[in-house]
């Protein structure tokens, strides 16, 4: 056995090998650790910056930045959401805590993001927004989806928690929509331990959430509060983290874009190995890189198990909503097929940075073991 074979992969892990360290050293040494601070206000000009966007605003995680994007549009009970089978159960949470009433559409076999087509048959008289998810950062039909939004008269809620650094038509996926957010929870591209944001184009959209993320206090009027509010700051030492991490976005999304290559370049001529599709429009940030299994006697749960035993971490796709029984009330039924194919063949391999041209090697090598000599 050789060096890489002994060790432990994973599938992803935070690099904190920039600013971090010095500045969360800042923040602790000036004693401005809570809410308050410089490191909150340049995070967020940073990815004001990187995104071209109008209006950013960071929060204490993902989850938290959906619900606040979904309340400071106004969307509440009575109102409909339309969002993918397949997504991280936050998507589908952040609509119930906002009392609105999700409603799950199926997914695109081959981006794995939600399927334009299947939209139209879930309108309603109560639809307010959808909420497209871009899985492991891949874009979404966002043409399509903008102009069902335009022709409908709904807004657009872009879930990109995964999808920091992806593009779509020369624009990063979070701020072509009405609100765009991200995580920042520590497997996710750039990291701030727990975190989130938000990416706005409406002023008044923003000064809303703001003012929502503070506890609903008039913002010139000290305890004086105008909305039921939440608390859903940052810190200034989350912020730390995250503005180091910003420093280096452009690195760490060139060598996720390299590893990408990589694992396409030596295993999409396996037969029955599909990877996820990106769109001609799109650009993929690859949080994690991800492929689907379509070969009779080749499963994905067993090509993890495979995997495990040689020490290279691996995870399955998301289970679809429609299957667990607490989001089943939320299911147009019999029309959720896609999804449950995609769960159930899919697997997403290491992505982070740390890893390097051998592991990559040694990966590959034990992935063509496993489809050609078994
Ligand atoms: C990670 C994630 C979230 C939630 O982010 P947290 O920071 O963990 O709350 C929401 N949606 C998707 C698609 C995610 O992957």
């Amino acid at each position: 056995m050789n060096q890489v074979e002994n060790k432990w992969i994973p599938i992803m892990e935070p690099s904190l090998d920039g600013n971090e360290l010095k500045y969360i050293s800042n923040a602790v040494k000036t004693g401005w650790i809570s809410s308050q601070g410089k490191y909150v206000d340049e995070f967020e000009a940073a990815l004001k910056e990187f995104n071209n966007a109008l209006y950013a605003l960071a929060v204490s995680n993902g989850t938290v930045a959906l619900h606040l994007a979904l309340v400071s549009l106004g969307i509440r009970k009575g109102d409909e959401v339309i969002l993918p089978d397949l997504t991280f159960a936050a998507s589908i949470n952040a609509i119930l805590y906002s009392g609105a009433t999700p409603v799950i559409v199926d997914v695109d076999s081959a981006t794995y993001n939600i399927n334009p087509k299947k939209i139209k048959k879930a309108i309603s008289k109560y639809t307010k927004a959808i909420m497209p998810v871009h899985l492991y950062g891949n874009p979404c039909a966002m043409k399509e989806l903008i102009s069902i939004a335009d022709k409908y008269g709904l807004l657009l809620i872009e879930d990109s928690a995964e999808a920091i650094g992806s593009i779509y038509g020369g624009e990063k996926l979070g701020s072509l929509s009405d609100v765009g957010t991200f995580s920042f929870y520590g497997n996710k591209t750039i990291t701030t331990g727990e975190g989130g944001a938000l990416l706005f184009k409406d002023k008044e959209v923003y000064q809303k959430a703001k003012v929502l993320r503070d506890h609903g206090m008039n913002p010139s009027k000290r305890y004086w509060h105008d909305f039921v509010g939440y608390n859903y700051r940052i810190t200034n030492l989350q912020a730390a983290v995250g503005l180091a991490q910003m420093e280096r976005i452009d690195d760490i999304l060139n060598r996720k874009q390299f590893i990408a290559e990589y694992y396409q370049n030596e295993l999409s001529s396996i037969e029955g190995v599909n990877f996820q599709v990106t769109q001609s429009e799109g650009s993929n940030s690859y949080w994690l890189v991800s492929l689907t299994i379509d070969r009779s006697n080749r499963s994905a749960s067993e090509l993890m198990d495979f995997l495990r035993k040689n020490n290279v971490d691996s995870r399955p796709f998301f289970y679809p909503l429609s299957e667990m029984p607490v989001y089943q009330n939320y299911c147009i039924q019999n029309e959720l097929i896609v999804s449950k194919m995609l769960s159930k063949n899919g697997i997403s391999l290491p992505s982070h940075i740390g890893l390097k041209d051998k592991h990559l090697e040694f990966i590959c090598s034990k992935l063509k073991e496993y489809f050609n000599e078994k």
